[in-house]
């Protein structure tokens, strides 16, 4: 059996490992000038790479049940005992939220994560061209035949398309992975970009960019409260961005693309309700009466961010705290927990972290293999599903490569 992997990224190089561990003759092709550098930036460099409180249902797109049943065959036990194996033993630590789920190898080193990954393909013999682009995948009766960009033609019996959506192209995942699967009779759902920075037309963006700050974050779209994430939010020149935003992006970007109104309200005082709020201000203003009305919110909340939101209460600044109003301050402490941002648009792909859209779950089978061109499978990031922050992505890389490649070596 000879197995060809179209892709050395993460989900490429576990379906590699897994078939020629299953005894099938496996040379896998990257376009790159070494496999899995997309790994390299993941968790800044930490590689996140699972997470033992994993949720199957946070998974999206029409793929998002399949994901669940792959990960249910192939879970976060079964990916850190084989990253033990290859030598990569992993810790939990504390994630952006606090809780300590998140799955890291223990040296936090990605670039040891990719080179054990190569290093485990070198044992198996698995044959990697790399600075090897496919630029065409054809079926020809039970054969397939791959074309590399100078005219080479490889044979194979199955083929594995590992190619990666369109996040950070940079790292190699441009899109023409689709390509490949429409030429085979696939269609494709809507690419669009997921878990990145959401832009903004508010002027106060420009004002703000560089500031952080920890909030509550509410998605609102048709002014409904869709979904809330919290943790800290980074202003920046065209918009939000920061762990919360990128959880909530995908439904911004998919509301967005049907039409809606979407919006971002921070809540910058989550901890108490309203009334606490404005009691807290209340007092502030007693034990500060002489001071500039800008006062009563130090120590509360980023410096940069007490002018704006006087200014959207309507306060003047130069006022001393004990002529505030009750109204002046009720508006305050509106602002402060509902600090609105109206979105009009995300980030490109330049910047986001995984792509939403891809292969439909619909033309494929509980192993990924495609059932239009039987033979053929497809594994991570090119499917229609994609996951939130905090190791997901990477599960679904490492689960859906192992059972495609193991399915493929049968
Ligand atoms: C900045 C950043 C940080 C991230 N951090 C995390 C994290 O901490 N945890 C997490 O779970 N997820 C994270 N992700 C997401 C995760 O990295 C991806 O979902 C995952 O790597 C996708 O794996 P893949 O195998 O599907 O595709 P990719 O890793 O994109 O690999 C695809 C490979 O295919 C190659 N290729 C493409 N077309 C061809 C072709 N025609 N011929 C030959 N080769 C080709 C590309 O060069 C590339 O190497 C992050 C993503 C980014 C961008």
């Amino acid at each position: 059996m000879k197995i060809a992997v179209v892709g050395g990224g993460a989900s490429g190089l576990m379906a590699a490992i897994t078939a020629a561990g299953a005894a099938a003759r496996v040379i896998l092709f990257e376009g790159n000038n070494k496999p899995g550098k997309k790994i390299l930036s993941t968790g800044n460099g930490r590689c996140n790479l699972s997470n033992t409180a994993l949720d199957p249902s946070l998974y999206h797109g029409s793929a998002a049940k399949l994901a669940g049943l792959v990960i249910g065959e192939y879970g976060v036990k079964e990916t850190l005992a084989f990253f033990d194996k290859i030598g990569i033993p992993c810790v939990t630590a504390a994630s952006a939220k606090g809780d300590d789920r998140w799955v890291y190898p223990a040296c936090r080193e990605a670039a040891q994560v990719r080179r054990a990954l190569e290093m485990e393909c070198e044992r198996l013999g698995v044959q990697i061209y790399t600075e090897c682009r496919i630029v065409r995948v054809a079926k020809d009766r039970k054969i397939f035949r791959l074309t590399t960009e100078d005219g080479t033609v490889f044979t194979a019996d199955r083929v594995i398309i590992s190619t990666g959506g369109m996040a950070a192209p940079k790292t190699g995942s441009d899109g023409n992975g689709y390509g490949l699967a429409q030429d085979l009779g696939h269609s494709i759902v809507q690419p669009l970009p997921a878990l990145g920075a959401l832009t903004s037309d508010n002027p106060l963006c420009k004002r703000l960019g560089g500031v952080r700050a920890e909030a509550k974050v509410s998605l609102m779209i048709d002014g409904k409260v869709a979904a809330q994430e919290s943790g800290e939010v980074q202003f920046t020149e065209y918009g939000l961005s920061g762990i919360p935003v990128f959880q909530l992006s995908g439904r911004a970007v998919q509301a967005l693309a049907e039409g809606k109104n979407v919006a971002l309200r921070l809540n910058l005082w989550p901890t108490r309700i309203y009334n606490e709020l404005y009691l807290m201000l209340a007092d502030r203003r007693v034990r500060r009466p002489t001071v500039k009305s800008g006062a009563i919110l130090l120590g509360m909340v980023p410096d940069k961010l007490v002018g704006p939101l006087l200014e959207k209460s309507r306060i003047d600044p130069q006022a001393p705290c004990n002529t505030l109003t009750r109204e002046e301050l009720v508006r305050l402490a509106s602002q402060i927990q509902g600090f609105m941002f109206s979105i009009d648009g995300a980030k490109d792909f330049n910047s986001c972290q995984v792509t939403a859209g891809g292969i439909p779950a619909s033309e494929l089978s509980a192993n990924l293999e495609s059932l239009l061109c039987p033979g053929l499978f497809f594994t991570g990031e090119i499917v229609d599903t994609d996951g939130p922050c905090g190791g997901y992505n990477l599960q679904w890389a490492w689960s859906s490569g192992r059972i495609a490649g193991l399915a493929a070596a049968r």
